[in-house]
């Protein structure tokens, strides 16, 4: 507590140029492009978790722009120019990941991303299928290739499915490794003189002298400017902020031997989804079946 530091220690480890609050992969992007741009400010990033705790350790993995049944939704709320805007700064923002970490630190794999429907659901295929080529031309400037959405019907043996009979293919939809890339960030951000202190709980931030006070469960820290990193958990330091979560849940089989699912796939318009990961299936989503519920911060898996 702050009672028992040192002066050394409220002078040099209290005070910063800018606090971050929050090491999820917003946070740690966040504190890597400070200290890229300006070297010699002085940036701590407070974590209240002994690990990054939030959605940046507990994803899926999809390096994804959008399955077809997305995109059409997502043209609806936001228009054609809006869609643009978003899928190229999603694909931008996973080139820089890519430049920033490299592949190999980050488990980044190509192994296409499909979107998968059922018989009962050959109204919805048949509308995406119609809506392929205007979304493979609306991306080609962003991505720089043509034809990236395909009809892959002829693999959909290979995978092992039953139920299926339309499977559309994003030749260019990926999967990283969520926890490597974690690591890398952390190490990327430490390279830089980045500190990160975990188990820092922030309680509340207050003006203080032109600057800002950060109040945490380990004594109070000092800054000139403060960025709140906290996803959904924002509403506890800024409730004015009103944000509603959306939880999400993920489980991981155990190892299947000869596994035939390679890639990542998305069904039910992105409300479920799965991928391999090593020799196991990593299975997601179901927000759908009870949105109420799942507007929730809590940890945790419902049966
Ligand atoms: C189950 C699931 C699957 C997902 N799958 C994918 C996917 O496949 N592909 C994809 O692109 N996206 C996916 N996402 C979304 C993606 O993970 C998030 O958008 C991203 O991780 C958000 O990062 P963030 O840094 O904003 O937040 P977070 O990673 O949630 O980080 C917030 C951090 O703030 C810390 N914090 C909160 N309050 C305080 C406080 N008061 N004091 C100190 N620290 C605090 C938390 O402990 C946490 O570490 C998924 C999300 C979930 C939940």
């Amino acid at each position: 507590m702050l009672s028992n530091l040192s002066y050394w220690e409220k002078q040099h480890f209290f005070n910063a140029d800018v606090i971050i609050i929050g090491s999820g992969i917003v946070g740690l992007n966040a504190s890597i492009t400070i200290k890229q741009q300006a070297p010699n400010l002085n940036v701590i990033v407070l974590e209240r978790g002994f690990l990054p705790s939030g959605a940046s350790t507990k994803n899926a993995g999809f390096a994804c722009f959008g399955s077809v049944s997305e995109l059409i939704e997502q043209e609806e709320s936001c228009g054609t120019d809006g869609l643009h805007n978003l899928i190229s700064k999603r694909w931008t923002g996973l080139l820089k990941l890519r430049k920033l970490l490299g592949d190999k630190a980050i488990g980044f794999e190509c192994n296409g991303g499909f979107e998968l429907f059922k018989p009962l659901e050959q109204k919805l295929a048949e509308q995406c299928v119609s809506k392929m080529s205007h979304f493979n031309e609306l991306i080609a400037d962003i991505v720089v290739q043509k034809n990236v959405f395909t009809v892959a019907n002829t693999t959909i043996k290979s995978f092992g499915f039953t139920d299926v009979n339309v499977l559309l293919k994003n030749k260019l939809e990926a999967q990283l490794n969520t926890g490597l890339m974690m690591r890398a960030l952390i190490t990327k951000a430490t390279s830089l003189g980045v500190h990160i202190y975990n188990r820092c709980q922030v309680n509340a931030i207050l003006p203080e002298n032109g600057g800002v006070s950060i109040l945490t469960n380990e004594g109070n820290f000092s800054c000139k400017k403060v960025l709140v990193s906290t996803n959904a958990f924002v509403n506890e330091l800024l409730p004015e902020m009103n944000v509603v979560p959306g939880r999400g849940q993920v489980v991981v089989t155990s190892p299947i031997k000869n596994l035939k699912v390679k890639g990542t796939f998305h069904y039910d318009k992105g409300f479920y989804y799965f991928r391999n990961i090593d020799n196991r299936i990593l299975l997601g989503g179901g927000r759908n079946l009870d949105f109420k519920a799942e507007e929730t911060t809590a940890f945790g898996e419902t049966d």
